[in-house]
């Protein structure tokens, strides 16, 4: 079987050529496609205002700092115990508080456990659409009001997706969309682009006067290169490349994570224009691949869990649910020998406010299965083949083992 590849972009000859155009026009750094990105955005979301910026977490910290500007007296932001590490990031360098509230069970945050964590200091509430999962936004938009507290759409695992006809994205005080690797529309490594999107309200003129202050973020030709030797040689340097960011995150330490707010540079803004026009494109074959996975895992008698499946329901990313007895790493490691690309899902912050109410970490036996665009039936049909054997053969090594060595681990 070829190698199984994670969603990491989905890019053809357009963003190619679009990049070509601009290292040829001189266009790297500035043009004008910030401008055009932020039209066509507005236009497709329904918002008067969209301001593209260089990350989900400069948008995210922008909105954020109007927020504190408004409400200097509250300092605690309520997020998902399940969430993108990248939000708590963003609260955590800000200096405010994040309080968690639990997920429910298509993980996105529940509405009655972000209710019991709104207090006297709370200044908002950062709800995220899980793996492009819409979460119950039209619940929060009722919590926030009452309680008078901010409301921020993370839709930065989501484009064009909408819930009871409106965007996610564009609901609450302002809304986030990332363009980092992994997500829907990609144009590179983390860093490449993002946008904040904005109503008419309290928070518009701040974040547009500070974002018409930024100067187009550098150095992504250098990011690009990084990009391409990921997107085309993954499947032989995977491994190679996950050493060499973990290094590269020891030495740097924050300085590469951290990112430093700045407006989108012209290329990242052509390669999202390219992305937007191939998104209806990129959903239908998503929704064929989720279809296909479904009926793959569905096995009577031994069904596996897609915890936020639903039949004609995008998904960014196709998570599944391991059955208890069956080890994580082990499994993937074995399933990377098998060419199939796996990824484990974000860990669960605070566990101890989950498992002292009894509810298991979500996080813990998520695993993420290849999708890619040319993906068959049988390609799907055989990842979730193997994903079975190598769950078989991990529990009867477990049980043949009882006996002996516990430690020992099953396929060394
Ligand atoms: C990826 C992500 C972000 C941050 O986006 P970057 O562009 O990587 O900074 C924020 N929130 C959520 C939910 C994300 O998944």
């Amino acid at each position: 079987m070829s190698y199984q590849r994670l969603p990491y972009a989905d890019w053809g000859w357009a963003e190619l050529r679009a990049v070509l155009a601009a290292m040829l026009c001189g266009r790297i750094r500035r043009g004008p496609a910030a401008r055009q990105l932020a039209g066509a955005l507005a236009g497709l979301l329904a918002v008067p205002h969209v301001l593209p910026v260089n990350s989900g977490r400069t948008a995210l910290r922008l909105g954020l700092e109007a927020l504190m500007q408004l409400r200097p007296g509250r300092n605690e932001v309520i997020i998902p115990a399940f969430i993108c590490p990248a939000v708590v990031e963003v609260v955590n360098s800000l200096g405010l508080v994040p309080v968690l509230a639990d997920v429910g069970a298509d993980l996105n945050l529940d509405p009655g456990a972000c209710e019991q964590r709104i207090g006297s200091r709370t200044l908002a509430i950062i709800v995220a659409h899980m793996y492009g999962c819409p979460a119950k936004i039209e619940a929060f938009e009722t919590i926030a009001k009452a309680a008078r507290v901010y409301l921020v759409d993370d839709a930065a695992q989501v484009v064009g997706e909408s819930v009871g006809g409106r965007m996610l994205g564009t609901f609450g005080d302002f809304g986030v969309l990332s363009f980092a690797q992994s997500k829907c529309v990609v144009t590179g490594e983390s860093g490449g682009g993002g946008v904040l999107i904005c109503h008419e309200n309290e928070v518009s003129p701040i974040v547009q006067a500070r974002v018409a202050g930024l100067a187009p973020a550098a150095g992504r030709l250098r990011a690009l290169v990084a990009f391409f030797w990921n997107y085309l040689l993954e499947a032989h340097t995977a491994a190679l490349s996950y050493r060499w960011q973990r290094l590269r995150q020891q030495v740097l330490g924050a300085r590469a994570r951290g990112l430093v707010p700045a407006g989108i540079a012209n290329l990242d803004a052509c390669l999202a224009l390219q992305q937007l026009k191939s998104l209806s494109r990129r959903r239908e074959q998503r929704l064929r691949i989720l279809g296909h996975y479904a009926a793959a895992l569905a096995t009577p008698g031994d069904p596996w869990l897609m915890p936020q499946f639903s039949p004609g329901r995008y998904l960014a990313r196709v998570m599944v649910s391991l059955p208890p007895g069956v080890e994580l790493d082990e499994c993937q490691r074995q399933l990377r020998r098998e060419s199939v690309c796996t990824r484990r899902g974000y860990a669960t912050h605070s566990p101890a406010s989950c498992s002292a109410r009894g509810s298991p970490d979500p996080g813990a036996r998520l695993i993420e299965l290849p999708a890619y665009a040319d993906m068959t039936a049988k390609d799907v049909a055989e990842v979730c083949q193997r994903l079975r054997r190598v769950a078989a053969a991990y529990r009867q090594c477990v049980s043949n083992r009882q006996d002996g060595d516990d430690h020992e681990r099953c396929y060394q």
